[in-house]
């Protein structure tokens, strides 16, 4: 018997209710990195499931506090903040986080770029007063951004440009559930997912069954579906059923194409991007890049990751 459990915008969960004896289900969500986090592990001891879910969502809330650009508080924040052109110390955490998105930065040809941060802050500016920024304040924002204008050590990191801002939201969702995973594989739970609205990380499939049903969006505005089994795998949609608007009649994304350093618009993308990969960070930033992407460079770019493939 197959029951929903879990819908959410963007990812819609199927599992099985009848399962083996003595197992159960625990299932706790989260509000976290600005959207909704999802755990279920089946377990003979739910008690102990429990605890380890909120060690997993513990480990989760350290890494918001270290990359989260909308928490002021945050170590990304502090970094931001910084003097350019001054070395700025990083954590081992905020180092590989960030040396992770310069890779996928270089591999997508800054399709998906964390240093995007001042034409990310000035869209939302645009987004709230529904008015395109002014010529001033793209090209100053523009001047700010780019990949090769982070210079990263193992222990430190240049912002080389005045006014340089990193944002890892692109990222961020996927580590996080890839560091939650850990935890609870640690705790002795491998049979796990985690989802958010619009990443899912599963592990060992539930008893008696191949892995976890999961249903993701394919449409962009239409509610239309598609779903495959997964497990040891992750999934990342990056679409805009949500985040979408208009500005003199044209219809905008929330995701910044780094061609203009504004949203992007119809014609220059596709409809909502599903990448299937072996971790969730890496489904994550791919889902973004081919976003921004032609499907053609997109195929292009997933030659790059072997483990990883468009779904839709
Ligand atoms: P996602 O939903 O994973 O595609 O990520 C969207 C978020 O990533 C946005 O809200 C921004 O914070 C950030 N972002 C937007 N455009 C880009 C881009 N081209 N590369 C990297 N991050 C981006
Ligand atoms: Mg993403």
């Amino acid at each position: 018997m197959t029951a929903v459990l879990a819908i959410s915008a963007a990812v819609y969960l199927f599992l099985p209710r009848a399962c083996q004896d003595k197992t159960e289900l625990v299932e706790i969500s989260r509000p976290l990195m600005g959207t909704l986090f999802t755990v279920k592990v089946y377990s003979d001891s739910p008690d102990q499931a429990r605890e380890a879910i909120e060690k997993s969502f513990a480990a989760a809330n350290r890494l918001q506090k270290i990359l989260s650009a909308h928490d002021a508080e945050s170590e990304l924040s502090s970094l931001n903040d910084a003097p350019y052109g001054v070395p700025f110390h990083v954590s081992g955490e905020l180092s590989r986080a960030l040396a992770l998105s310069l890779d996928y930065a270089e591999k997508s040809g800054g399709a998906f770029d964390p240093t995007l941060g001042p034409c990310i802050r000035l869209w939302k500016k645009s987004r709230s007063r529904l008015e395109l920024p002014s010529r001033e304040e793209l090209d100053k924002a523009r001047a700010a951004s780019g990949y090769g204008k982070l210079v990263l050590s193992s222990q430190t990191a240049v912002k080389s440009v005045p006014g340089m801002r990193l944002d890892l939201g692109g990222i961020g969702k996927g580590i996080a559930a890839d560091g939650m995973a850990v935890r609870l594989v640690q705790e002795g739970f491998p049979v796990f997912c985690i989802s958010t609205t619009s990443d899912v990380l599963a592990g060992d499939p539930p008893p008696g069954r191949d892995g976890w049903h999961v249903a993701f969006d394919t449409g962009e505005h239409r509610r239309e579906k598609q779903s495959v089994i997964l497990s040891r795998a992750a999934l990342s949609t990056s679409g805009d059923r949500h985040q979408s608007f208009t500005i003199g009649g044209t219809l905008y994304s929330h995701i910044i194409n780094p061609k203009t350093g504004l949203g992007l618009t119809s014609p220059d993308n596709n409809s909502a991007v599903t990448i299937m990969s072996p971790t969730a960070a890496e489904a994550d930033a791919l889902a973004t890049a081919c976003r921004v992407l032609s499907p053609l460079e997109s195929k292009k770019l997933l030659t790059r990751f072997p483990g990883s493939k468009k779904i839709h």
